[in-house]
């Protein structure tokens, strides 16, 4: 099986020979190149939404096999046990992100609602 020739989601390596498949942690397709598929590593975006919206604040409540996941960061595999070492749940960095998710849905709704411009629905 021959994979496309572009950037891989998790590493960043460019340009490299990626697949696409679904992420373990949510409903996503992303594209590995070998190196990061042979680790079933995800993308630490997916660990921040799982420390951030999945898991307890303080890193617990999730499977156990949650924890021996892998993402690339820094320039090494790491776990997302470890992961959650080097970066803990940060409720200035949280708030942050929601207030901007909150003006993303508040423009999205104003752009979107049958009645800003009909004034019926
Ligand atoms: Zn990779």
């Amino acid at each position: 099986m021959q994979g496309e020739i572009r950037k891989c989601d998790v590493c960043s390596k460019s340009p490299v020979e990626v697949w696409v498949h679904s992420l373990s942690t949510g409903a996503m397709s992303i594209a590995s190149c070998r190196e990061c598929l042979s680790h079933f590593a995800e993308p630490e975006f997916a660990f921040q939404h799982l420390r951030d919206f999945v898991g307890q604040p303080d890193g617990s409540g999730l499977r156990e096999e949650v924890y021996e996941m892998e993402t690339y960061a820094n320039g090494k595999y790491i776990t997302y046990r470890d992961w959650l070492k080097e970066n803990p749940f940060n409720q200035e960095d949280y708030d942050e992100q929601m207030k901007h998710l909150e003006e993303i849905n508040q423009k999205y709704y104003e752009e979107n609602n049958p009645l800003n411009e009909e004034g019926i629905l």
